[in-house]
């Protein structure tokens, strides 16, 4: 007998008919002895629904008080798919009981819409499994110091899912979602992208944070934090598929090198149009400089991912890096009105128009010339780099995002990815 906890996604969720054949998979699971915790995410829709009524009363208010707000109804969604998902259980003739995130509780920090889990307090639902109940806890929430409601950022329920699995040292924790595992690639750009049957926990965590959106990312530093054996899989296979073949199905998160496991060099390709470039030219080349141009930009709270310095020429260099596209506007503005007249910079040119493509695997640790092979595949294809940057699990370009999709589809080809895995 395990403990395993199941996470659906709002898909999964979307309709008394869908969370009728959850309920039957969950029973199914807990039928063949297992103790089950079961994580929902609101039906599809509703939080979209739910912060769109918000904005039609508030356009575009962002304050503390609002926020608080914001949390107390984006949590109602969750509240109700964990009942729904309770009662549909109980119609199939299983014991089951939902808790809000409160109710556990489930303790957060108070940085509404975004807050962060502090502790989970396992002792109710420890109680209720051994009565032999299903337990359903909300994803999505928790709740602060001082009693407010709060909630995880969108996608948050992946992350309830694994913290409650590492609280209460489940044996599994499946994200059960509307795509069938963690692909090679995104098989709407590349048609012969594959399932990966095992996936390293940092590779995940590369590929998650580069626009492969399969799992909110703090899910993934929750389970390499905690080391949650987490696996992602369909919830749209018949629920009354063979438990041992739903058991190996998916993608495993993988926390050791096993020898026996997809060795791949490189494990997929990642890539996204979220950034737009900005280079600040003719800085004057002396000490603090870098600190000048990106303190600014990080005290106005805007992320840099990518940082480029030119070598100087007669005194004069050039810096770029990149921001998300959410922020080049106000990044611009900041640069132009306040650092480049007090640098003595040139200009400052800014694009929008790139993306970034990278090639991500653990056994780039261990071989060389798998960057050159990356830059060489792209020079074949015409496609100019305009920045690099590189991890030991990672190297990472910025190209013009008209060649985004034929970048991905060589490189994709140019590692074997579309072969089977020996
Ligand atoms: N319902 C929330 C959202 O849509 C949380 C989740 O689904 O993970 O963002
Ligand atoms: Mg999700």
């Amino acid at each position: 007998m395990a403990l395993i906890v199941h996470k659906y996604g709002g898909t999964s969720m979307g309709s008394t008919e869908r969370i009728r054949n959850v309920a039957k998979r969950v029973a199914k699971w807990a039928r063949a002895g297992h103790q089950m915790v079961v994580v929902p995410s609101a039906m599809s829709g509703e939080t979209n629904r739910l912060l769109g009524l918000a904005k039609e009363l508030a356009p575009a208010k962002s304050n503390e008080a609002t926020n608080r707000e914001l949390d107390m109804l984006a949590a109602t969604g969750e509240q109700a798919s964990s009942a729904l998902l309770a009662i549909a259980l109980q119609a199939e003739g299983m014991a089951s009981v939902s808790y809000a995130g409160w109710q556990v509780p489930i303790k957060t920090n108070s940085a509404y819409t975004k807050a962060r889990i502090e502790s989970i307090d396992d002792q109710r639902v420890r109680a209720d499994l051994a009565q032999g109940k299903v337990v359903i806890v909300t994803g999505f929430q928790g709740i602060d110091e001082q009693g407010h409601i709060t909630t995880l950022g969108r996608g948050g329920s992946d992350t309830s899912a694994v913290a409650v699995a590492a609280a209460m040292k489940a044996d599994e924790c499946l994200i059960y979602t509307d795509v069938d595992g963690v692909y090679t690639t995104d098989p709407r750009v590349v048609p012969e992208a594959r399932r990966l049957h095992t996936v390293s926990f940092e590779e995940m965590l590369e590929m998650a944070s580069m626009g492969s959106k399969v799992l909110q990312i703090r899910s993934v530093e929750f389970a390499g934090k905690y080391k949650v054996p987490l696996r992602v899989l369909s919830s749209f296979t018949p629920w009354d598929i063979d438990i041992n073949e739903e058991a190996k199905s998916g993608t495993l998160i993988t926390f050791e090198e096993d020898e026996k496991m997809e060795q791949a060099i490189v494990s997929g390709i990642a890539f996204n149009r979220d950034e737009a470039k900005i280079s600040v030219v003719g800085v004057p080349d002396k000490p603090g400089i870098a600190y000048q141009i990106l303190g600014a930009v990080a005290d106005a709270n805007i992320e840099v991912d990518m940082i480029i310095q030119n070598i100087s020429k007669d005194g004069k260099t050039d810096f770029s890096f990149t921001v998300n596209r959410n922020d080049y506007a106000r990044a611009m503005d900041l640069l132009k009105d306040k650092v480049v007249p007090a640098l003595g910079a040139q200009e400052v040119l800014g694009d929008t128009k790139i993306c970034k493509v990278s090639i991500v695997g653990i056994g780039m640790r261990s071989h060389v010339g798998i960057a050159s092979k990356m830059f060489r595949s792209l020079s074949e294809e015409g496609i100019n780099i305009q920045m690099i940057s590189t991890s030991e699990i990672k190297t990472s370009v910025v190209i013009d995002e008209k060649y985004m999709e034929l970048a991905v589809r060589a490189l994709h080809k140019a590692f074997d990815l579309d072969q089977p895995a020996a």
